[in-house]
């Protein structure tokens, strides 16, 4: 064993001990660490330095209560987290995530990938997440409105444009970024765009950044699909979730010539082998906040699976390409055979981690082109980069000239990615090429800033 593959295990070690039980956490650490064997071989100078132990653990946690009443009057306390992971290329920088499920560690696990994913970006961007465990399903928008002013009258003390930048996540779109940008702008009475991102086109927000997530995940698909000399006109795509990411993950398939076949939410999947009417599924989800069995109830095509991933739908008909765009570990050995049997060519992560480690092992073993999303899903906070530049030279700029931007910077993550795996022995492996890119990227500004 080479001494940096023993400090890998060392510190892996470490990490399972004082994070004790944030299982989310230890995976998505272990599938950086996997990745780094031959990156300390050829660099010692990282190990010396501890760069491992000092990347998984964050500079700062914020963790604080969040009191808010609802309508009848019955006050409820949250739980209130900004990780303030790593700053050495920038503000910290990522998004919120209001969820019931949320937890110290689930907060961790994102901070942690945000901190390589803004790396591959390209952009002056350190890494940072936050939320809450807070449920918004059901809720007036009042009771919106007040949780997001109360988890704001703590959190405006730890953000700012040049401190630490938040943004929408599963659970917050532009009302909540709308609520919490105005309790911000209360309390420190300062017209600061740049402390937030994801908001309103007329108040400082950025053209594409709503379809930005979802469509950079088409283009690095695309990307992987021409280096065998394939596309996606005239495949045939699952896209899991119908939140914001999917939504314009199925767009852009769309635009490209590919369909559709397949879409979810948490209470099942629809199957509609004429492809999914993206305005139709948008108007259900955003403006009528119904269930996905809605859009089979109204549409003729469509077939709906109750309590089945979307998945299932690669038992119906042969797939060329799978998007997990819903939530972590959602895509597991199962789900991977299924699509491996269907002819799956390639899978694209648009959410955070939804790949199980086993899956990820099946798909590779099936030579399926594999995109993680630190960078296939890049393209969101890379957006919110430009938000800020944006903001910060008091400029906005058109639909297209950013829409570019964003396809030049999926092009050159997808291209980084490509050259480090090749440069690392790992040619094709789009995991090992992220995991290094990002963390030489990081490593080296943080021996540069000194042992901070
Ligand atoms: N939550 C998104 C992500 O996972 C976007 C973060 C942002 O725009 O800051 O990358």
């Amino acid at each position: 064993m080479t001494p940096g593959s023993r400090r890998i295990a060392e510190v892996y070690d470490q990490v399972i001990g004082r994070n004790p039980g944030e299982t989310e956490f230890h995976q998505a650490v272990s599938e950086v660490f996997d990745s780094l064997h031959r990156v300390l071989a050829k660099h010692p100078e990282y190990v010396d330095a501890s760069i491992l132990e000092r990347i998984c653990e964050p500079e700062r946690q914020i963790i604080f209560r969040v009191p808010w009443t609802d309508d009848t009057g019955t006050v409820h306390i949250n739980r209130g987290f900004r990780v303030q992971y790593n700053s050495a290329l920038g503000p910290y920088k990522g998004g919120l995530r209001f969820h019931p499920t949320v937890l110290l560690g689930t907060v961790k696990f994102l901070g942690f990938e945000q901190v390589f994913k803004n790396a591959l970006t390209g952009l002056p961007i350190g890494g940072g997440k936050g939320g809450s465990d807070f449920d918004p399903k059901g809720r007036s928008e009042g009771e919106i409105m007040r949780f997001c002013q109360s988890f704001m009258t703590e959190a405006y003390r730890h953000i700012g444009d040049r401190v630490d930048v938040p943004a929408g996540d599963i659970g917050v779109g532009r009302r909540e970024i709308g609520f919490l940008f105005g309790q911000y702008k209360r309390i420190t009475n300062r017209y600061e765009s740049g402390a937030l991102t994801g908001k309103g086109i007329t108040w400082g927000g950025s053209l594409v950044r709503t379809e930005a997530t979802g469509y950079g995940t088409v283009y690095f698909t695309e990307h992987m699909l021409h280096t065998r000399g394939r596309s996606l006109d005239g495949a045939t795509v699952l896209v899991s979730g119908s939140g914001n990411v999917a939504l314009y993950a199925i767009e852009k398939v769309h635009q490209l010539g590919g369909t559709v076949v397949g879409a979810s939410d948490s209470g099942g999947s629809v199957y509609d082998p004429d492809g999914i009417d993206v305005d139709l599924l948008r108007e259900i989800k955003e403006v009528q906040r119904e269930r996905i069995s809605s859009y089979a109830e109204q549409r003729g095509s469509a077939e709906y699976i109750p309590n089945r991933q979307v998945w299932a739908v690669a038992e119906k008909t042969s797939v060329d390409v799978a998007l997990p765009c819903a939530t972590q570990n959602e895509l597991d050995e199962d789900g991977a055979k299924l699509l491996t049997k269907a002819g799956v060519a390639a899978v694209a992560e648009g959410a955070n981690m939804p790949t199980t480690p086993e899956a990820i092992r099946l798909l590779r073993e099936a030579d399926v082109l594999f995109g993680p999303g630190k960078a296939a899903n890049a393209g969101g906070v890379a957006t919110s980069a430009l938000e800020m530049q944006q903001n910060a030279t008091r400029d906005s700029w058109t639909f297209d000239h950013t829409e570019q931007r964003l396809e030049e910077i999926m092009e050159s993550i997808h291209a980084r990615c490509a050259a480090t795996a090749e440069e690392y022995g790992t040619a094709g492996d789009y995991v090992s090429g992220a995991n290094i890119a990002g963390f030489i990227q990081v490593a080296d500004a943080m021996i540069a800033q000194g042992v901070i």
